[in-house]
C-alpha cells in the first residue's frame, strides 16, 4: 500500500512538471486529485484494509496527500506569475514614476529657497531652531514678560504638564539663541515653522512659516535694514516693486515698523486683496530692542542692530495669488501641481 502512495506521488510529478499551460495543469488536477482522481481512489482503497494496516498506510496517505496538493498550488501559482511576466513587457530604462507624479515644491518652500539665496549672497548665516520653545525664549527674552500684554496678541499651544514650554508662536527665539551662541557682529536669518492658537480662516493658520532675519553690529542704523527689505522685495516681486515703512508696535523692537509693498495686483489703484489702499502689508521689522539685546548677552551701548519677521506664508499668498491659507497645509495635491 506504501508502495502505491509512492507510485502515484511520483507519476503526479511527473505530470504535473510537464503541465506547462492552464488547461493542462487543469487536466492533472483532476486526473490526481479530483473527487474520483487516482488519490481519492486509492483513499477509498484504504477502508477495505485491516485496522492495523489502516493504521500503519494511514499516516503516510496523508502525508502524500499533503504534499501532492501543496505541490500543485506552487504549480499554479508559478504558472500564474509567469503568465504575468509574460504579458508584461518591462522596460527597465523607464523611469519609475510618470513625470507628472514625481510632485511639486510647496509654494512656502519656494519662497523660503529664494529667500535664502538672496540672503546667503548677502553673507547671512540660516540658523533653525526648536519649534517646542521655553516660555523664556519665545517670550520673556523678546522683552515680552509674563505679564505683558503683547502676549495676548500670540495665543500659543502650551504643553500639558510642562508650564514653561511652549509651541514657539514666531521664529523670533531664534535672535536670542543666535546672539548667546554667536555673539556679534551677526548676521543670521532663521526660516520656520510657528504656531499660533486662532481661528483658522482665509488669513489665519494655526500653522504657519516665518523668516526672522537678524543684523547686528557696531553702528546699524535704520537705512541698513530699509536697504535690506528693498533688496528682498525685488528679489521676490520685481525691480518696480516700492516699500513704504510705518510705524507699529511690537515689544522687541524700538522703533518698529510695518514693511508695505505697493500692490503689484491693482499697481497702486486699490483692490480686494489691499483692501483698496494700494498697499500690501508684508515686512515687520524695527531696530532691536535694548531688552532684547541684554537677553542676548550683548552691549545695547555698544552694538545696535535689526530685526525682522517675514510671514513666507504670506509672501507666497502675494506672490502667487493665493487667495486662501488653508490651502498651505490642505495637501491637496492639485494645489501644489499648479507651481
Ligand atoms: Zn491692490
Amino acid at each position: 500500500m506504501h508502495q502505491k502512495f509512492d507510485e502515484l506521488k511520483k507519476a503526479f510529478d511527473a505530470a504535473l512538471s510537464a503541465a506547462q499551460d492552464k488547461d493542462i495543469l487543469e487536466s492533472v488536477r483532476t486526473e490526481f486529485l479530483g473527487r474520483k482522481g487516482r488519490l481519492a481512489d486509492l483513499m477509498t482503497g484504504l477502508k477495505d484494509l485491516s485496522e492495523d494496516e489502516r493504521r500503519a498506510v494511514g499516516p503516510s496517505a496523508n502525508e502524500a496527500k499533503r504534499a501532492m496538493e501543496e505541490a500543485f498550488a506552487r504549480a499554479e501559482s508559478e504558472l500564474r506569475s509567469r503568465a504575468v511576466r509574460e504579458e508584461e513587457w518591462i522596460d527597465v530604462t523607464a523611469p519609475v514614476f510618470p513625470e507628472e507624479s514625481i510632485g511639486h515644491i510647496h509654494p512656502v518652500t519656494l519662497i523660503q529657497q529664494k529667500l535664502e539665496d538672496l540672503f546667503i549672497s548677502m553673507g547671512f548665516m540660516v540658523l533653525d531652531g526648536p519649534e517646542l520653545e521655553s516660555d523664556y525664549y519665545n517670550f520673556t527674552a523678546l522683552n515680552m514678560p509674563p505679564d505683558h500684554p503683547a502676549r495676548d496678541m500670540q495665543d500659543t499651544f502650551y504643553i500639558k504638564g510642562h508650564p514653561d514650554q511652549v509651541m514657539r508662536t514666531q521664529t523670533s527665539p531664534v535672535q536670542i539663541r543666535a546672539m548667546r551662541k554667536y555673539g556679534a557682529p551677526i548676521r543670521m536669518i532663521a526660516p520656520g515653522r510657528c504656531f499660533r492658537n486662532e481661528a483658522t480662516d482665509a488669513r489665519h493658520e494655526h500653522t504657519f512659516y516665518q523668516l526672522e532675519g537678524l543684523v547686528i553690529d557696531k553702528g546699524i542704523t535704520f537705512s541698513h535694514m530699509k536697504g535690506v527689505m528693498e533688496a528682498v522685495a525685488v528679489h521676490l516681486f520685481g525691480p518696480d516693486t516700492k516699500l513704504r515703512l510705518m510705524p507699529k508696535f511690537y515689544p522687541f523692537v524700538e522703533p518698529g515698523v510695518r514693511g508695505e509693498l505697493n500692490c503689484f495686483l491693482c499697481a497702486g489703484e486699490g483692490c480686494r486683496v489691499c483692501k483698496n489702499t494700494g498697499w500690501l502689508e508684508a515686512m515687520p521689522g524695527g531696530m532691536v530692542h535694548p531688552r532684547v539685546l541684554e537677553a542676548g548677552g550683548l552691549d545695547p551701548n555698544t552694538y545696535q542692530g535689526f530685526a525682522f519677521g517675514f510671514g513666507l506664508s504670506r509672501l507666497a499668498m502675494l506672490k502667487y495669488g493665493i487667495d486662501d491659507s488653508r490651502l498651505m497645509q490642505s495637501g491637496d495635491v492639485r494645489f501644489l501641481a499648479q507651481f
